[in-house]
């Protein structure tokens, strides 16, 4: 006789914070972190069982029972379940959202776990390699990837783990006959031969990794070092140490198409390819690769945020490359840091974590001025190469003209002149930001949002960088029938001028707009780093992580752009761009010079980033904020409401500032709410409110009040809100 069957706490991907119950399906009880089919409402959902309950408060009213159980064991480990659960608490979000976010999407749609797997097979070699290689570079590359596989293949994943446009290239292969996409798994795990033990590391690298190798249990490691100052090869050292001691290793990196040079590096000296989890994956390569991370098949994961959740049974170290990135943090949604769960992780599984950055953040370093992260500087260029040299152009004596200066152009001819590279780094895309009536200084306006319309030259339109809502340039004022002309300079004008100016020479721009072809970043990458384009110009998708060999100019074009920005990590976030790109330039045997174009050359920023450089800035702005009380000396939250009328989004917020002030908790400030800096977009009005403490307990205490508040609130149920903790992006 069966008289108390258990009940199923489970979790399921709707915007409710609760845990919900059912009566378990026909059959074996799934384990916790196992998938189950369960009713809910009118429609069917995967869900994940968190654990068992013995009664349930809805037990009375005809409790609803599972549909069926997905599969045979759990998915997720306990441990795995603690980390989901703590990012809800923490983030106060849903669990069932969290968990979904934890799971690739095919298995949060139910699919099977064992993914249908696929292999590529050569068939035969191409008739005339030399050829190939000068004609279609991308289909050369991709035999090159499968030379000496035999007839037994290459797991797909493991393809696009370092090609992510690989199906692309291989289609015509296929037609050709030259390959053959099968279903099944490779049989064999065809490694590459490992290259080498990789340079004898200097002093400073290994006091790093001496530091970190003998750590027993939890440790925070800050690899604070320039770019080129060899941090990579630190990782590698410890990866290696890692994988010898039998456990695995998880590196995270930012989401800027950097994985798969990663993967290149790393399997070249390890002898193996990792597993790689990226935002060009199909949905089937991701399972495959999650799967074999989660079985532990895979020693060592390479991945951009959401790979801060995958399961990993023999986890031993955590790596977060260029540890300030903000692609760290989820802006919608569930709003995490993946650098900051992944501490978490590290701790709660006692093992170390490393985080590496030229320009590490305001947070890490008060942690390590705390004491509780270690902080290890790699000060120099590893092999010697000189640090770039960094001169501003006062454009008060030297007006630019279409945005570039007399000094600055005058470099960049010189330095092609000696056979170098330059590179033009503008943070705007588009041809101009402004669009002006010449006669009554009408400005052309997005009709959804509070805010400007960006020309396009090449596409011949207006278009928000806010909603995307296009339409055709004006020629003519709507308002006085003047002439409507560019006003201000993106990417696009100053390739054009570039163009115009250096006949001959090859400009390549690299923003959001001239990389949306598919493969369209790779060719241009290729050609920046063989040289082929003389001067690349670009958005912050130029400055990370990319070695361009050749390079030995940069030049800042609009350095004012951040210098007197409203929110409280400005100067952070100008030092770490200029920083950043600043260490493309002269990463061999040429010396760097970095041309930074300004017209304040007297604000105390560039003493200090001149003088003192990013750790100068730094500690500046530290000392800025702990007078200012702004994190990381608080903790704050930022509650966000949107809504077709003003006044419902208002209401909404007013709601929670009434809560909020209600509990009378002394450590706890409550400011707006104010309209967002963008007061409308995409035909929504945006209101938002501040809550601060020095405490980060009342500051959760507040939030776990407010949001099932607001869950069952009737008037914060016309606008559309969400919270967001410890936010990277305030005003
Ligand atoms: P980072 O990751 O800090 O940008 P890398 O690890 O990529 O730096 O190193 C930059 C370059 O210097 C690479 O080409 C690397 O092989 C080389 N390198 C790193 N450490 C050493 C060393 N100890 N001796 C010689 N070359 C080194
Ligand atoms: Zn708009």
């Amino acid at each position: 006789m069966n008289t108390s069957p258990k009940i199923l706490r489970v979790a399921v991907n709707v915007p409710l914070a609760r845990e919900f119950d059912y009566r378990p399906p026909p059959g074996p009880l799934p384990a916790p972190g196992s998938r189950v089919r369960v009713p809910f409402g009118r429609r069917t959902e995967t869900g994940i069982v968190l654990g068992y309950a013995d009664s349930s408060e809805f037990s009375g009213r005809g409790l609803k029972q599972a549909a069926a159980a997905l599969d045979e064991g759990p998915l997720l480990s306990a441990e795995d379940l603690a980390l989901i659960r703590f990012t809800s608490d923490y983030y106060h979000h849903p669990i069932g959202e969290v968990a979904a976010s934890a799971l690739p999407a095919a298995l949060r749609q139910g699919k099977a776990l064992e993914a249908k797997s696929e292999r590529v097979v050569l068939l035969r070699p191409p008739a005339d390699p030399d050829t190939l290689e000068k004609r279609a570079p991308r289909q050369a590359e991709l035999l090159g990837l499968l030379a000496d596989t035999g007839t037994a293949g290459v797991d797909v994943d493991r393809i696009a783990a370092v090609m992510p446009t690989w199906r692309r290239v291989a289609a015509a292969l296929v037609d050709r006959g030259v390959l053959r996409i099968e279903t099944g798994a490779a049989s064999d795990v065809c490694d590459s031969p490992r290259v080498g033990p990789g340079p004898q590391l200097n002093s400073d690298q290994e006091r790093a990794v001496a530091s970190i190798a003998a750590t027993d249990g939890f440790g925070a490691f800050v690899l604070d070092g320039v770019t080129g100052s060899g941090k990579t090869e630190v990782y590698l050292r410890l990866i290696d140490r890692t994988l010898a001691a039998g456990r695995q290793v998880l590196v995270l990196v930012p989401e800027i198409g950097l994985t798969p040079q990663l993967v290149r590096r790393f399997e070249k000296r390890l002898g193996f390819r990792p597993a790689a989890m990226h935002s060009s994956l199909t949905d089937s390569e991701r399972l495959v690769a999650w799967r074999r991370a989660q079985s532990g098949a895979a020693r060592l994961l390479v991945g951009t945020r959401s790979a801060v959740f995958t399961p990993m049974p023999d986890l031993g170290l955590v790596i977060v490359d260029e540890e300030h990135d903000h692609s760290f943090k989820q802006q919608e949604g569930l709003r995490y840091s993946a650098r900051d769960l992944a501490v978490v992780r590290a701790k709660r599984r006692s093992i170390p974590v490393i985080l590496g950055s030229a320009t590490p953040t305001l947070e890490v370093l008060k942690h390590c001025a705390d004491g509780s992260y270690t902080h290890l500087t790699l000060p120099e260029r590893a092999g010697g190469a000189e640090p770039p040299v960094l001169r501003l152009v006062d454009l008060n004596r030297q007006p630019p003209e279409e945005g570039l200066s007399e000094p600055l152009l005058a470099a960049i001819d010189r330095h092609l002149g000696d056979g170098g590279q330059a590179l033009l780094f503008l943070n705007r895309r588009g041809f101009a930001p402004t669009l002006i009536c010449s006669n009554c200084a009408h400005i052309a306006e997005c009709r959804r949002c509070d805010s400007r319309m960006t020309v396009h030259a090449g596409r011949n339109e207006l278009c928000c960088h806010h909603c995307g809502s296009v339409r055709p340039i004006d020629t003519t004022c709507p308002e006085c029938t003047g002439n409507m002309r560019p006003l201000g300079e993106g990417t696009e004008r100053l390739e054009q001028r570039l163009a115009a100016r250096f006949p001959g020479r090859r400009v390549v721009r690299i923003d959001s707009d001239s990389m949306q072809k598919k493969g369209a970043i790779d060719t241009a990458l290729e050609m920046a780093t063989s040289g082929e384009a003389d001067i690349l110009v670009g958005t912050q998708m130029l400055s990370k992580g990319h070695h361009f060999p050749k390079l030995t100019l940069v030049g800042i074009v609009n350095a004012d752009q951040g210098l007197f920005g409203s929110d409280f990590r400005s100067d952070e976030r100008l030092a770490q761009s200029i920083v950043q790109v600043a260490g493309r330039a002269g990463r061999e045997a040429e010396r760097g010079t970095v041309l930074i174009q300004t017209a304040f050359p007297e604000h105390r920023f560039w003493e200090r980033l001149l003088s003192a450089g990013y750790a100068g800035v730094a500690a500046d702005a530290l000392a800025e904020r702990q007078r200012s009380g702004w994190p990381p000396f608080s903790h704050v939250a930022l509650l966000r409401a949107s809504a077709h009328q003003r006044g419902d989004a208002l209401r909404c917020l007013e709601v929670a500032r009434a809560a909020a002030t209600a509990l009378g908790f002394e450590a706890l400030r409550v400011l707006g709410p104010v309209d967002a800096p963008l007061a409308r977009k995409a035909g929504r009005y945006r209101v938002q409110l501040l809550l601060e403490s020095t405490e980060r307990g009342t500051l959760h205490a507040a939030l776990a009040h407010l949001r099932p508040l607001l869950e069952d609130d009737k008037s914060a149920r016309r606008a559309r809100w969400s919270i967001d903790v410890d936010p990277v992006q305030l005003f």
